[in-house]
């Protein structure tokens, strides 16, 4: 297991500057430190049709009003500008994106535009007859999200929603082919982190590759601490000492998992150690919300909103120059783990996971 942060800064900001002065104004999207930022995720709606304890309340949740939300045509618009400066994948979430109507119009509209990857993160709970639509849309891959291999746990972590449609809809993506299918498992101290061998057997007997998040400082209720974190050294110790297992990690490579293969060669996991193991030194991350804020990164309140300049006549070199100064923009890192740390004031269903 590699510890602290994973990959060195490349050069420190610029001395004497407002901090835009060197900002370039052209070639790919990069921030102060050399990272260059090629992936995309976009939140296309903050409403969810569950309530999983680690993000939203199971009541009271206020959702934002309709003519807030971006339409598609300016989701599409911001997307073509980012493809146009080099963003190369893009990720739809939420919320729940396939509670938005007439997603896979969006996913087609996305899948059009040329990038390299488009992939979508959900619960699973609507996507089982959508899967082929979606893949014929233009869908290249999906990851499920999980908690519980368990029924009657699975309603006490999400809420609403049943353990069996989540695994029939794992059932359809890959029979439509949106593989290699990832599962998500938020592991929470007392409630699931029983079930990590469970997880890593169901890695071993599926191919699907298993993800085990660390519970972050994002919950809309304000609930999250550190004694309810379960690490991901923690992860990596307990499965590797009943199946060993070999690092496939590639140092610089930007995806947030360390990933690693049984070394039986039967199956894979990932970890994502976003509290433990601050990944920052290698993010390519920009994000969308679905309101039409451009954010560099999920703990930051800095927003770059969007939604004016697209409503009030901006050009698309408007734009390029909005993504350009929110990735200039960009902190070192997250800095959850330093003292003076404060939560965003949005929960993670509002920014898009
Ligand atoms: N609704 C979809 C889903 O649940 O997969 C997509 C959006 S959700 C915000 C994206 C991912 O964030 C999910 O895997 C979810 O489990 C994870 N997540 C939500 N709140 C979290 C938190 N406080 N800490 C860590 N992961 C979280
Ligand atoms: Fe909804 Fe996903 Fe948040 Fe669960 S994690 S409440 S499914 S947005």
């Amino acid at each position: 297991m590699v510890t602290g942060v994973r990959v060195a800064l490349s050069r420190g900001p610029s001395r004497g500057t407002d901090g835009f002065d060197d900002m370039p104004l052209e070639g790919p999207l990069v921030d102060r430190y050399g990272r260059v930022h090629d992936d995309l995720r976009l939140s296309v709606t903050d409403r969810c049709n569950l309530r999983c304890v680690y993000c939203m309340p199971n009541e009271g949740m206020t959702f934002l009003p309709r003519q807030d939300i971006l339409s598609f045509e300016e989701i599409e618009r911001v997307s073509a500008v980012a493809h146009s400066l080099g963003v190369r994948s893009v990720r739809i979430t939420g919320g729940e994106p396939l509670v938005r109507r007439g997603i896979c119009d969006l996913v087609g509209r996305i899948a059009r535009l040329g990038f390299d990857d488009v992939a979508l993160t959900t619960n699973g709970t609507k996507l089982a007859g959508m899967a082929a639509e979606l893949a014929e849309a233009g869908l290249r891959r999906v990851n499920i999200s999980c908690d519980s291999l368990r029924p009657e746990r699975f309603a006490d972590i999400r809420r609403r929603g049943r353990m069996d449609v989540v695994l029939d809809s794992m059932d359809a993506a890959e029979a439509a082919g949106l593989t290699p299918l990832k599962v998500n498992v938020v592991l929470l101290r007392g409630r699931n982190d029983d079930e990590i061998l469970d997880f890593a057997a169901f890695a071993r007997d599926t191919g699907r590759v298993v993800r085990f998040i660390e519970y972050m400082p994002l919950d809309a209720e304000g609930h999250w601490s550190r004694e309810q974190l379960v690490s991901g050294r923690e992860v990596y110790e307990r499965i590797s000492a009943v199946w060993p297992l070999e690092a496939v990690s590639d140092p610089g490579d930007p995806a947030p998992a360390d990933r690693y293969r049984f070394s039986d060669g039967n199956g894979e996991i990932g970890l994502i150690s976003t509290v433990t193991e601050p990944f920052c030194g290698t993010c390519n991350r920009l994000r969308l919300t679905a309101d039409g804020a451009v954010r560099n990164c999920l703990f930051s309140d800095a927003e770059h909103p969007v939604r004016d300049l697209l409503r009030g006549g901006g050009s698309d070199e408007d734009l390029a120059m909005l993504l350009r100064r929110a990735v200039w923009a960009k902190l070192p890192g997250h800095g959850i783990n330093d003292p003076g740390f404060l939560r965003p004031a949005r929960s993670m269903s509002m920014i898009g996971g």
